[in-house]
């Protein structure tokens, strides 16, 4: 007999993400803010489109969550369609989303007063990853609870790793994507300065990229992305934005000198409000350009 999941929010990562679930061994329920997304979805895949929240999980063993942050989850927690209209006891939230630790406690808190389990489970891997079913994800959470959602976290994801209490899977993914735009705008300052300096961008990454300063950014953003000019929309500028403001938060509430991550949440701020909610996060390079009145070439 198939396993009942829902999944909630076909966005650019969530829509691949939920294609692994669309198997014979899950019976799938899709729903989406925008109803047209689910619907196309359900005509394109083995799964049902929900009229609402309430009636997505409804029957659930399994509720996947993929919001763009914790506080989307919160909300669609109440209300006459909202998610504990059609939870059950013993059904299992796995929210996705790239939260924040103190409102996935909340949601928990709230949750676990009527019997309903909360993982906090965010990915990384991007859209390929997502793609490929082979997304790393992160876990905060009881043990015993994450060892239930294995088979579901086994579809989308390959690395699956406990990372301690519920809100530590939110944390240590704004940690890695604090780290992801330091790398961004180190590179984008390094390679604007050496090509003031009559250094060619691709000449500096050959090196860099076999030298102690490489990165994932150095490594693959660069090439595929800035000096090609390409700058697909992949991952919002908005979410990043968001997942710093968390990291920034996290180091703050612990109490932990952090100045790198404070002001590269002010300068990712800056550059989502320069250039708008539709930006992919690499392009926070052209707001450095614009600083500079030039660009990496
Ligand atoms: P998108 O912006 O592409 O999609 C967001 C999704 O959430 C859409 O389905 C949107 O619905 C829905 N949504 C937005 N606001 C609300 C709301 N208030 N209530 C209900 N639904 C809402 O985001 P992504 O798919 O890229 O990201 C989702 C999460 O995954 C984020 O937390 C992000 O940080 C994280 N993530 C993204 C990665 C990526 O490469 N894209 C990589 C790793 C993590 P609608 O269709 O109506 O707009």
């Amino acid at each position: 007999m198939s396993v009942s999941v829902a999944f909630l929010g076909l966005g650019a990562i969530g829509t691949p993400m939920a294609r692994h679930l669309a198997i014979p061994e899950f019976s799938l329920a899709v729903w989406n803010r925008t109803a047209a997304k689910a619907q196309a979805f359900a005509a394109a895949h083995q799964a049902r489109a929900a009229a609402s929240p309430a009636d997505a999980v409804r029957g659930a063993s399994f509720v996947v969550t993929c919001l763009p942050t914790s506080k989307a989850v919160e909300t669609l927690l109440d209300g006459p369609d909202g998610l504990l209209a059609g939870l059950a006891a013993g059904t299992l939230v796995v929210d996705c989303t790239s939260g924040d630790p103190a409102t996935s406690q909340r949601i928990a808190a709230r949750l676990a007063e009527r019997g309903i389990g909360f993982i906090d489970a965010p990915v990384s891997g991007g859209v390929i990853g997502a793609e490929n079913g082979k997304l790393t994800i992160m876990v905060g959470g009881d043990a015993a609870l994450l060892a239930r959602a294995m088979p579901v976290l086994k579809a989308m994801g390959e690395k699956i790793v406990h990372c301690g209490a519920v809100g530590a899977g939110d944390a240590l993914k704004a940690v890695n994507n604090a780290m992801l735009a330091v790398h961004i705008w180190s590179v984008a300052e390094g390679l604007l300065a050496l090509s003031r300096a009559g250094v060619k961008p691709e000449v500096a990454l050959d090196v860099i990229n076999a030298s102690s300063g490489r990165s994932n950014s150095s490594m693959n953003l660069f090439p595929e992305r800035v000096l090609t000019r390409a700058f697909p929309r992949t991952f919002r500028l908005a979410l990043l934005d968001k997942d710093v403001m968390i990291a920034a938060q996290v180091a703050r509430d612990e109490k932990v000198p952090s100045p790198l991550i404070q002001m590269t949440a002010e300068l990712f701020r800056a550059a989502h409000q320069a250039l708008g909610e539709e930006a992919d996060h690499v392009e926070a390079v052209k707001y450095l350009e614009q600083m500079a009145g030039g660009e990496i070439s």
